[in-house]
């Protein structure tokens, strides 16, 4: 069924805790936690807890918890006190723009000048 978790999806494991991540937001419908690889000294990520692959098609499905999935980024960014400087939303879509990881997710990049247009 659609949302529904895959066993072979890392981010659907941090949500069960199968795998553990550095958890600084949870929401009843999302997750949101330290890149292990941060390009930016903010860099967090934010995902709902249902499996859909990427940010377009869970806005198509469920577009309330893709508004919970933007609102939580931005609690994010107060949280970590980069509101002022400004920050980052980014939702990579596609592996040639550089997705990875195949469970809808949005960074929040911020603390340090981020350039435009990005590379
Ligand atoms: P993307 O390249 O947009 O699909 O983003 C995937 C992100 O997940 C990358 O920035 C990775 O550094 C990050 N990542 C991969 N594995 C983990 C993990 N176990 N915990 C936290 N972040 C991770
Ligand atoms: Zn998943």
């Amino acid at each position: 069924m659609a949302g529904e978790p895959q066993s072979d999806c890392l981010f659907c494991k941090i949500v069960s805790g199968e795998i553990p991540a550095t958890i600084v937001r949870e929401s009843e419908t999302t997750v949101a936690f330290r890149d292990i690889n941060p390009q930016a000294p903010t860099h967090v990520l934010v995902i709902p807890k249902v499996h859909y692959p990427d940010a377009a098609t869970l806005a198509a499905a469920e577009p309330q918890i893709a508004a919970d999935v933007l609102r939580e980024a931005g609690a994010v960014a107060a949280d970590e006190k980069v509101v002022d400087s400004g920050y980052r939303i980014i939702l990579n879509t596609g592996s040639g723009a550089g997705q990875t990881v195949f469970h809808a997710h949005a960074h929040v990049l911020g603390g340090r000048g981020l350039q435009w247009p990005p590379g």
